[in-house]
């Protein structure tokens, strides 16, 4: 078998395990360059692929290639020579390395080691609009009066819409205002660690009383403690600590309290105490100014069909709206002009069928009992506490709408349930994603986790 012959055999086989868009993104101008009694080499195109061949699919390609030559130890991936024609996927994959370079270099510097605040975060840079003009005034109020007019402030809403940025702001606008300011920022999981690791060392008093000294203390993702019981009940005593002293307190959190599962009725009262906001998805008008505004900050004039282009296709969360203009500002920076409606829509559409939009049935029952707080056992058993029931509905609604696996099938994967009654199911939970915001609310954000889930594997 030659090179290429071996090289062909196993790609064939890889296709049939990956979609058609995962197989491009990963396998596309790769060769078999060398085999010897070293192993194999392979080249890739870019350090991008070769770190996800090395880390994703190496073990399966080593599998395939004994297949047909069972002698090979070893196999390196190595970058070749760019080929004569890039493509337009290559540029994206490029464009993506790049991004991930600079986002990672961003990360570690913007960032302050006292507060945690991360300096790029203001209101001046925060575009307002009707998703989040409520919670967006409620944070400037709060920045003018810390700790008297809305304690807490609770802002909610979706992944990537922009409550990080928005409490990040309130932190960074007190401590220009005055610099002496005990400000801290904290996400709701580190600060879980951190307070398991104070108990095991027997430090949790000074960790409460730092804390009760602070003057604005920001939890974010505060939904982050569900079901953890200590954790709650520190922050509980930190927050009336800080209470009391009239010392504002901003959390955060994908939901609202009281759709938080197991968070103690005390601390859901208590987050409710002051004033709510939530954050919803930006219109069209709204993520258009956004683009406008990151193009300038980022000191290009890009035209406004490009921007338009973007803001109509992308639509999700602001977060992926700034992942898709980087790339047509990294293209800018490498081809030194801007790219044109054309060229935006090449990078975009690599952008958009990078196949994170495939998920699995384990995935989508981890994601409904991590929602909720429950274990994926519970969906499985024949309970019908109603914590558990509603859940599982979800979980038959999700597998129907995408795995799209049939009735039969679903009610098999949850502890072998009559058909019909998965069909009830699924029809009830349709009904009420179209009628209860709240229940359509719920399914966004596990729909959510599904989708981020799949992409970190
Ligand atoms: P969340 O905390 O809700 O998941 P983030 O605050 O991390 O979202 O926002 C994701 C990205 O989108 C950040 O880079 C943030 O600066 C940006 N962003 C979100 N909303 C806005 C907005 N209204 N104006 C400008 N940038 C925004
Ligand atoms: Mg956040």
């Amino acid at each position: 078998m030659t090179n290429e012959q071996l090289w062909k055999a196993v790609l064939a086989e890889m296709e049939l395990s990956l979609s058609r868009a995962h197989f491009t993104t990963w396998f596309k101008n790769t060769l078999i360059v060398s085999r010897d009694q070293n192993g194999v080499f392979v080249s890739v195109p870019n350090g991008f692929v070769r770190e996800w061949l090395e880390n994703k699919f190496h073990k399966q390609i080593i599998q395939l290639i004994r297949k047909h030559a069972p002698e090979v130890r070893d196999v390196r991936y190595i970058i070749g020579q760019p080929k004569q024609d890039i493509t337009k996927q290559d540029i994206s994959k490029i464009i993506l390395e790049k991004e991930i370079e600079e986002n990672n270099a961003q990360i570690s510097s913007d960032v302050d080691k006292t507060t945690h605040l991360n300096r790029k975060y203001s209101f001046e840079s925060f575009i307002v609009g009707s998703n989040n003009e409520l919670a967006f005034a409620a944070a400037q109020a709060v920045a003018k009066n810390p700790g008297k007019l809305y304690n807490p402030l609770f802002l909610y809403g979706g992944v990537g819409l922009g409550k990080t940025h928005l409490v990040q702001s309130v932190g960074n606008k007190l401590l220009t205002e005055n610099p002496q300011r005990r400000v801290l920022y904290i996400s709701a999981e580190k600060l879980t660690a951190t307070i398991l690791e104070s108990i095991r060392l027997r430090t949790i008093e000074d960790i409460k009383n730092t804390y009760a000294r602070l003057d604005l203390l920001i939890i974010d993702d505060i939904q982050f403690i569900a079901g953890k019981d200590k954790t709650q009940e520190i922050v509980f005593s930190i927050f009336n600590e800080l209470h009391v002293r009239n010392k504002q307190v901003i959390l955060t959190s994908d939901r609202l309290p009281k759709a938080i599962p197991t968070l103690e009725e005390r601390l859901s009262s208590r987050f409710e105490g002051g004033m709510m906001a939530d954050i919803g998805m930006p219109d069209f008008e709204t993520r258009l100014a956004i683009l406008h505004s990151k193009c300038t900050e980022k000191g290009y004039a890009a035209d406004d069909e490009v921007l338009i282009y973007i803001a109509t296709h992308i639509q999700k969360n602001v977060r992926e709206l700034e992942g898709a203009l980087n790339r047509v500002l990294a293209f800018a920076q490498i081809y030194n002009k801007l790219p044109d409606v054309k060229e935006v829509k090449n990078i975009l559409t690599a952008y958009l069928s990078v196949p994170y939009r495939k998920t699995s049935p384990q995935s989508i029952l981890k994601s409904v009992a991590d929602f909720y707080s429950i274990s994926q056992n519970d969906l499985l058993k024949r309970s019908r506490k109603k914590e558990v029931v509603k859940p599982r509905q979800i979980a038959m609604f999700l597998l129907r709408e995408e795995v799209k696996l049939s009735f039969p099938e679903i009610g098999a994967k949850l502890g072998g349930r009559d058909h019909s009654t998965v069909i009830h199911a699924c029809e009830k939970i349709k009904r009420e994603e179209s009628e209860d915001e709240s229940v359509k609310q719920e399914i966004t954000l596990i729909r959510e986790r599904v989708y981020n889930d799949s992409l970190l594997k």
